[in-house]
């Protein structure tokens, strides 16, 4: 019996297998059949403490005993308010403002749609949006528009904006992305905004550069008032090592994105936050200047609790002692694989772990990750490498025995593909 359900990234003409999971629980799936199944990637970066945590379980299900849904616009709600007085409390305090959406891809669109508002009700032409080579900012017409294109998005390409691309600072060139940013800056309408992943590029590989080319980037923007859009929607709520990427480079964005972690991984849920600038161009007796966005579900109350919950979960629990174990354990296991000729490009930031398989080199497409995929499943790990990128990121409850699991099949992946 072949299903109806058409699969995100999949070619289904391939007919590999799509395992049913039936149960989750920190950092384990279980399957319809029975198999135990390591979650080494937090089922795509969103899973921070683990599936199934009971207080994100218990403010889900007394909120749904309240109030499912009710219109954002105009209306408001208790888990909504006490969220965004949340975060605003947790977050640079000059990120003022909170607006929900759904998605990864919609803080971005809202981020977007955020800056070139600014722009337009300030009475200024600026349009332009500058992003960094590689990056990844989510599969809507805008969030690809900001990403890289490639293989993902060429037939799509005609409906994409144009936007001014930075080189990747490259470990030894990092000057030349600076100074392509310095030139868009001096030219004679500067860039409206510049977005970017901070110090990870995840989708694009698992690529990091360091904290003080991002902090310089921020001082050539708040320079030229280019708006400083921080894009952390996977690096953000301790991926590496701190709260916020940002928080490395002593970065404070103009618009923050996060989505992923935001409710521990458990719902959907995005928010865009802005300075007061930002908002303030928007706020008005004028109806023609209000921010013109929402989505049905914007601010569900359901996932506003659960929200709520991870905040609660950040304030009491030891969740920063969790991330300095897991980096810890991360790095210990990397060392181990240090003599392995056939890896190369071992890194680690926080909790993200990633290292290449040597001489493939042929992107996303690599024949090689689908292999490694099924060699991983195979062995009841869920790993899902970048190309010949493989990288480990689980929840932050994952335990030693677990994790060491996890990179005996890597071990056993270099051995078997390695060359
Ligand atoms: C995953 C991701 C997105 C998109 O988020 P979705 O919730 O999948 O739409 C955007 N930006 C970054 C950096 C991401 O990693």
């Amino acid at each position: 019996m072949t299903s109806p359900v058409w699969h995100p990234f999949t070619q289904h003409g391939l007919n590999e297998p799509i395992p049913q999971v039936a149960r989750g629980e920190g950092a384990v799936l279980w399957t319809g059949d029975g198999r135990r199944v390591i979650d080494a990637i937090s089922s795509w970066w969103v899973t921070t403490h683990g599936h199934g945590h009971p207080r994100i379980m218990a403010a889900i299900a007394d909120q749904a005993q309240r109030l499912d849904q009710v219109i954002f616009a105009g209306w408001t709600h208790e888990p909504a308010e006490t969220l965004a007085r949340g975060l605003v409390d947790i977050m640079p305090p000059a990120l003022a403002h909170v607006f929900f959406s759904d998605s990864g891809s919609t803080a971005v669109e809202v981020a977007l749609k955020m800056a070139l508002g600014f722009w337009a009700n300030t009475g200024h032409a600026r349009d332009r949006i500058v992003v960094m080579e590689d990056s990844y900012h989510g599969d809507t017409i805008g969030g690809m528009s900001v990403g890289a294109r490639g293989v993902f998005n060429r037939p799509y390409a005609p409906l994409l904006f144009d936007v001014d691309t930075l080189p990747f600072p490259v470990p030894g060139a990092e000057q030349a992305t600076l100074d392509a940013l310095t030139r868009l800056a001096r030219s004679p309408v500067p860039p409206a905004a510049l977005i970017v992943e901070p110090l990870v590029l995840g989708a694009g590989g698992m690529r990091f550069y360091p904290a003080w080319v991002l902090a310089e980037m921020r001082a050539i923007c708040a320079r030229a008032d280019i708006l400083f859009i921080a894009d952390e929607v996977m690096t953000g709520w301790g991926r590496t090592g701190t709260l916020l990427a940002c928080e490395q480079a002593g970065v404070v964005p103009d618009i923050l994105c996060l989505s992923k972690g935001l409710t521990g991984g458990a719902m959907p849920l995005a928010v865009t936050m802005a300075t007061s600038a930002i908002f303030e161009a928007h706020r008005s007796t004028d109806r023609a200047r209000m921010f013109f966005h929402s989505s049905s579900y914007t601010a569900n109350p359901i996932a506003c609790a659960a929200a709520n919950a991870n905040l609660a979960i950040w304030r009491d629990e030891p969740v920063r002692g969790r991330i300095d174990m897991l980096a810890q354990a991360q790095a210990r296991h990397l060392e181990a694989l240090r003599d392995q000729p056939a890896i190369t490009n071992i890194r680690q930031m926080g909790t993200i772990a990633a290292l290449d398989f040597a001489g493939e080199g042929t992107g996303y497409l690599s024949d090689l990750a689908p292999r490694l995929l099924a060699f991983f499943a195979a062995r009841n790990v869920l790993l899902r490498p970048l190309g010949d990128t493989v990288y480990v990121m689980p929840p932050y409850c994952i335990d030693a025995d677990d994790l060491a699991a996890v990179y005996d099949a890597i071990d056993e992946a270099v051995t078997t593909f390695g060359r």
